[in-house]
């Protein structure tokens, strides 16, 4: 995208502030240069010429990319599609952002990185006291064997990604379950990273080569089924619609249904919309129903639970005060609706919520909306991370 498609991104902006109340950074720090309009403004100004690029940089790195301004926005604005053009026109080549994506993106990197010495990530980037904790790996999951299965009736793929693959295995074991309880076979395939990553901090071309790359590995006509609002959100945005969250996958499929002659399941729990979930992909109600179909449930829903929770991606190690602002502030309103399981769609959140239930002594736990559906049909109720 050249300097005059950006310019026109961003004249759409209006400058009617509908976006800044259900803007994070502009809710913790009133500055309106942290809000999407300030930041817009800066970008217009910095296209211009009226002010250095450099001087808008403080303020997108601050950025969330978490896009509630898109939901927010009645003229439509395309902040997301703004932030990583403008991100990538900043960005001067860094050896050390590179090797922090390589390493967050890179299965057996992030596999070596996790067992370094050291309770938490380093900090990168930042002044600030590092705050994310090296992620636990997650403990396996014995599921029952699968009975009165139906007939195939499809293929599809399921995207297993780079980081969901290494930190969240048993997110994709009940994802293949869920699939199979539903008919569908999935086909191989050795596709790797998306490049979400890398497209949100300032390599979008790189991002969108992984993405072409991925797609190539899966090759042919079948939905690809991803379970990580990141990456969801990042290949829809490139336009490639054969991907599909899970969760709109499975409510199409029927799965609500199927989930009415599961074992009584009777537990409080509450949901976390990630950002890239219910603001990059607009998906809301089918995890919401998807929950409520599980028979004994008691679903509490959550205040603010579209506004981040500050992973943001690699936003946590660059921005770490921020970040744990946004996680309290997450973390109390869980607290507040008395769930035992909160459940979310993407690793980072899932990584993030759980560093902060473990920092208050494990009361609730964090599950991935495939791994409590599969569950409720497994008959499995209790905590899992109890029979460790
Ligand atoms: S709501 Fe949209 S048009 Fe209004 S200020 Fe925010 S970005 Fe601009
Ligand atoms: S992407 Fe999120 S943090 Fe960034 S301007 Fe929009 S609402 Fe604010």
């Amino acid at each position: 995208m050249d300097d005059r498609e950006l310019s026109d991104l961003t004249t759409k902006c209006i400058r009617c502030g509908f976006c800044l109340e259900a803007c994070p950074t502009f809710a913790l720090t009133g500055n309106e240069m942290e809000s999407p309009r300030g930041r817009i403004y800066l970008v217009r100004s910095a296209l211009e010429g009226a002010l250095p690029w450099q001087e808008t940089r403080k303020h997108l790195e601050l950025c969330l990319g978490c896009r509630a301004c898109e939901t927010a926005c009645p003229s439509g604005v395309q902040y997301g599609s703004i932030l990583e053009v403008a991100r990538e026109r900043l960005e001067q080549p860094s050896l050390a952002k590179k090797a922090l994506l390589a390493a967050m993106t890179n299965p057996a990197l992030l596999k070596a990185s996790l067992k370094a010495p050291g309770k938490r990530i380093p900090r990168f980037f930042s002044k600030e006291p590092p705050q994310v904790d090296k992620p636990l790996a997650q403990p396996h999951q014995a599921w029952p064997e699968l009975h009165d299965l139906p007939p195939v009736r499809g293929s599809v793929y399921l995207l297993e990604g780079c980081a969901m693959r290494t930190l969240f295995p048993e997110v994709h074991s009940a994802t293949r379950r869920l699939l199979r309880r539903l008919g569908y076979e999935i086909r191989p395939s050795d596709a790797g990273c998306c490049g979400a990553l890398h497209s949100h901090n300032g390599y979008r071309k790189g991002g969108i080569d992984m993405a072409n790359a991925l797609l190539k590995a899966m090759p042919g006509s079948e939905p690809i089924i991803v379970n990580s609002a990141g990456c969801g959100s990042h290949l829809k945005h490139l336009g490639f619609d054969r991907c599909l969250d899970m969760s709109e996958f499975f409510h199409a499929e029927g799965l609500t249904d199927l989930l009415q002659n599961a074992p009584s399941y009777k537990k409080r729990v509450t949901y976390h919309d990630a950002c890239h979930l219910a603001h990059g992909q607009r998906i809301e109600s089918q995890p919401r129903d998807l929950l409520r179909a599980i028979p004994g449930i008691q679903f509490a829903e959550l205040n603010e639970a579209s506004f981040c929770c500050g992973s943001a991606g690699i936003y946590n190690i660059t921005q770490p005060t921020m970040a744990r602002a946004l996680l309290e502030r997450k973390y109390e309103n869980i607290q507040a609706t008395g769930a035992e399981i909160v459940v979310s769609g993407n690793p980072g959140c899932h990584a993030w919520i759980e560093q902060a239930a473990r920092e208050r002594g494990g009361k609730v736990e964090v599950l991935h909306t495939a791994e409590i559906l599969e569950r409720a049909l497994s008959g499995i109720t209790g905590d899992q991370r109890a029979s460790q």
